[in-house]
């Protein structure tokens, strides 16, 4: 039986294809994610990928000519690839063809061919799902691999070979997990073999597509099914060796510490159930990172992580190096988050306003992605500890909101600014005046003086007479 799905194609921009298409006698078809997520009733994709026998560069550019406002045609020599962009739509033209790999690269050489063959190059059986914009055909579905079917059993499957389809191109190990994650799918057992089998290929793919796929595993709904997975097929270690790391539980003197690994995962699920912010997201699944080089044991306490938030935070910025990221505001906001990642912790058994002055005052604008990164933290099985830890938070909570309407110490702005020190005590730049400065802060932070000019400015007047300095008005 023939499946007709023209009620995907109710954009007009498709009839504008099937005109172009028919103008220039060239089979053409939509394939891809656009076809899958319509399947999958994952709304509108903004990309849409056509192929075409033929040129696709020659497609393109018809397309533009019959649409309104006659867009302009990116074209891609190299990779005998266009695009265009539509009404807030991004159409990818690529000619039909055959692909052939070698050993060292993930970029074929490749060769014109049939649909069929362009099929055959799809990464996933649920991605070579093509539909026709032909005029008899308009709407027919063609799938060859039965990738419908893998839809409605939520199967990961590859069309031909997994074990030559993920040498190939190793990409495709991360996306499988990648879709897996997003779509909450279950990868076919011998594609996830083929996967582990071939895992040290990885090695030939560049830093910034497998952070690509990263980021698409933390921004799904679970993304420790992702990561799960990618420890399971071994990419782990090619990726991210901190977290692997993190790995065990040792026992001594009957003393044991948790698996961190596991946890962190855990903490990544936490926090997705309350944010859909990518950083945050990297925040939780880094920030325990810096327990592997910080264990030890101590006969009288125990296994101690000391400075373990420091020295994560360190390596925060390695990680992002090696895998190429930007080394930009991003990256120090998760560096901060690692950093601070238990200091509302310590706060939450004894909830003084100074305490809390100071987690405001350092953690500064992010204080609440804080508390949520700290919230998501509590991985305890224990009903009633779970409890304790979240009412505590919300006492802190509490306090941050108190506080900072009171003393408004978020991004702190001292009252008595430097050059009042210096005209009041009739100094040059010196040492003193960051010595008065600090001292002021701390009184603010400390309680002893309200965050107001007058008392910052008598408080000046004492520790400059503390210091030997007089006034000179
Ligand atoms: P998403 O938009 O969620 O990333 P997508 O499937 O549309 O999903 P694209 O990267 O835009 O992802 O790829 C478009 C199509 O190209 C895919 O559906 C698939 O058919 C094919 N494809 C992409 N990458 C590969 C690959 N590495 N190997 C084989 N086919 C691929």
């Amino acid at each position: 039986m023939r499946s007709n799905y023209k009620t995907a194609l109710q954009n007009p921009v498709f009839n504008v294809l099937s005109k172009a298409a028919t103008a220039l006698g060239l089979e053409t078809y939509v394939i891809g994610g656009f076809v899958r997520d319509h399947l999958l009733n994952r709304g509108t994709a903004k990309d849409i990928d056509i192929v075409t026998v033929g040129s696709g560069i020659a497609l393109a550019k018809k397309v533009a000519e019959i649409l309104p406002g006659k867009p302009k045609v990116s074209v891609f020599k190299t990779y005998g690839t266009a695009m265009l962009k539509t009404g807030g739509i991004e159409l990818e033209f690529v000619g039909a063809r055959k692909e052939s790999y070698s050993e060292n690269s993930r970029n074929p050489s490749v060769e014109n061919g049939t649909l069929q063959d362009d099929q055959n190059r799809r990464d996933f059986t649920i991605n070579a799902l093509a539909i026709s914009l032909n005029d008899e055909t308009f709407g027919d579905l063609l799938d060859p691999f039965g990738g419908v079917e893998d839809l409605q059993n939520k199967i990961i499957r590859t069309p031909l070979d997994p074990s030559i389809t993920y040498s190939d191109d190793p990409l495709r190990m991360l996306r499988a997990i990648r879709f897996a994650s997003q779509l909450d799918f279950t990868i076919e057992k011998k594609s996830l073999e083929a996967i582990s089998k071939n895992a040290d290929r990885i090695k030939i793919v560049s830093k910034e597509r497998i952070v690509d796929e990263i980021n698409k595993i933390l921004m799904s709904p679970v993304p420790s099914k992702g990561f799960a997975l990618l420890h399971k097929t071994k990419l782990l270690p090619y990726i991210f060796p901190e977290l692997v790391a993190l790995q065990g539980i040792e026992e001594k003197e009957g003393q044991r510490h948790k698996d961190n690994f596991w946890h962190t995962l855990e903490v990544v699920d936490n926090i997705s159930e309350t944010t859909d912010n990518l950083w945050l997201r990297w925040a939780a699944l880094l920030h325990d990172i810096g327990k592997a080089p910080t264990k030890r044991f101590d006969k009288k306490i125990g296994w101690t992580f000391h400075a373990h938030e420091f020295v994560g935070a360190k390596m925060v910025y390695k990680l992002f190096k090696r895998l190429k990221m930007p080394l930009n505001d991003k990256m120090k906001f998760v560096q901060k988050m690692v950093l601070m990642s238990s200091r509302p912790i310590v706060l939450a058994s004894d909830v003084t306003d100074s305490a809390v002055r100071r987690l405001v005052f350092d953690a500064g604008d992010y204080v609440e992605d804080l508390m949520t990164l700290c919230e998501a933290d509590i991985t305890t099985k224990n009903p009633k500890k779970f409890r304790k830890y979240h009412n505590n938070f919300q006492k802190v909570r509490e306090k941050i909101v108190e506080v900072e309407e009171r003393d408004r110490v978020r991004n702190f702005q001292p009252p008595v600014s430097g050059e009042e020190i210096m005209e009041t005590f009739n100094l040059k730049p010196s040492r003193e005046i960051g010595t008065i400065k600090d001292a002021i802060k701390e009184a603010i932070l400390e309680g002893e003086i309200p965050n107001e000019y007058e008392a910052a400015k008598e408080f000046m007047l004492k520790k400059g007479s503390e210091l030997g300095l007089t006034p000179v008005t």
